[in-house]
């Protein structure tokens, strides 16, 4: 039995063929799922599997499209991700509680030369959301050019922006040891950096190359972005800006003060462009 998998943030699905119950699989959304266990239920037939219309207990036929009704129970090999209910591999609709069913099968690309900074195992390229990065087959990490990164969390603002979520609790979460990974393209010791400043999230930078994201840290910097981190950016910068544009006064003051008799005033410099991202981002690549 293959429990299908379904992503709470993107709904797509996927058959966990060769994965054990518990292991931890990407979606191509770059949110983490857990494969569940399978524990099959003995559902009645209900639903058409291949249109999801209501069918009589006792029928044999689809009433809306005529379509067999499938009571072979031998050939029903997957779980529907909603009910468990125990579905044949054709089936479009679940035939206990209708919910769509469209897995895809999970696939990871070619391995690459670099190895998991954690694992030392060759990591493989991966496509989230289109954006190539490559993936850790053991522990799930992921490792990001600085452009795969700020394409994800410009995705992951726009994701936000277009239907945020309820501001949640975050529970403080047991510090790591502090270890620094070695960068898988150069070998030379990483950067760590508290995303947004004050995520709590640390990533791991390698200045030339890329960063380094441990298996849940995509997740959590979605959940920071989403429960008000952007905010929490944009308030910083405008800070920042007052900041600068004090520091700008005290200069101009000191170097030129009929400057400063006429009303100098120097406005907010925003040091990179684009938006609540490049708040974040430009708090985060700087
Ligand atoms: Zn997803
Ligand atoms: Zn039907
Ligand atoms: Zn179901
Ligand atoms: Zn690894
Ligand atoms: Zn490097």
């Amino acid at each position: 039995m293959i429990p299908i998998i379904e992503c709470r943030a993107c709904g797509n699905q996927y058959k966990p063929e060769g994965y054990s119950s518990g292991a931890k699989v990407r979606c191509r959304c770059g949110h983490l799922l857990v494969v569940p266990q399978s524990k099959p239920q003995e559902a009645a037939v209900l639903h058409c599997a291949d249109c999801g219309g209501p069918v009589r207990p006792d029928a044999l036929q689809c009433e809306y499209c005529g379509g067999f009704l499938d009571k072979d129970e031998s050939k029903k090999t997957l779980l529907c991700p909603s009910c468990f209910a125990r579905l044949s591999p054709e089936s479009k609709y679940c035939v206990s509680c209708a919910h769509p069913i469209r897995p895809q099968t999970l696939c990871m690309g070619e391995e690459v030369e670099h190895n998991c900074p954690r694992c030392k195992v060759h990591l493989h390229t991966r496509k989230l959301d289109e954006v190539p990065v490559e993936e850790c087959p053991s522990c799930s990490g992921l490792w990001l050019s600085s452009d795969a990164f700020r394409e994800i969390s410009k995705r992951k603002v726009e994701e936000f922006e277009k239907n945020p979520l309820p501001q949640k609790n975050t529970k403080a979460r047991k510090l790591d040891p502090v270890v620094y990974l070695k960068c898988p393209e150069c070998g030379v010791l990483m950067n760590r950096k508290n995303f947004g400043r004050r995520s709590g999230v640390i990533v791991d930078k390698c200045r030339e190359h890329g960063i380094w994201l441990d298996d849940e840290e995509l997740e959590r910097i979605a959940k920071f972005i989403s429960d008000g981190g952007l905010q929490e950016a944009r308030k910083w910068e405008s800070e920042e800006a007052v900041r600068q544009a004090e520091r700008a006064r005290n200069l101009a003051r000191s170097t030129n003060t009929h400057t400063m008799a006429s009303g100098f005033n120097p406005g907010p410099t925003f040091s990179r462009g684009g938006g609540l991202l490049g708040s974040l981002l430009s708090v985060f690549f700087d």
